[in-house]
């Protein structure tokens, strides 16, 4: 991903409205690159920020920002281990069929 696809992405990205592999190739190139990074900072500030200023809230920058990380974080996990079910089911299916067959085949 470079600069230009990433800073489309965050807009969306604070609309949490990326999916699994676009969280994730977005969420590599904001940890590598400053300048997005500080792109990120300010477009949260601006979308985030003035609501929560309107709304007369206590408003903490980075740790929100952090927050908004981590949370992207525990969603990558999720998809992660999802994933890696979805493997497991999809070689018990396997398995089950491989059996079936040598049954077949004894029978
Ligand atoms: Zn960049």
């Amino acid at each position: 991903m470079n600069c230009n696809e990433a800073e489309r992405m965050i807009p969306l990205f604070l609309e949490d409205e990326l999916d699994t592999d676009e969280l994730k190739a977005f969420k590599t190139h904001i940890e590598n690159c400053e300048d997005c990074k500080e792109e990120l900072s300010i477009q949260f500030l601006v979308t985030v920020g003035l609501d929560r200023l309107e709304s007369g809230g206590d408003f903490d920058l980075q740790r929100e920002l952090a927050s908004r990380m981590d949370n992207a974080n525990h969603r990558l996990q999720f998809g992660e281990n999802m994933q890696w079910l979805l493997y497991v089911l999809e070689g018990l299916v396997g398995l089950a069929l491989l059996i079936l067959i040598v049954m077949f085949l004894i029978l």
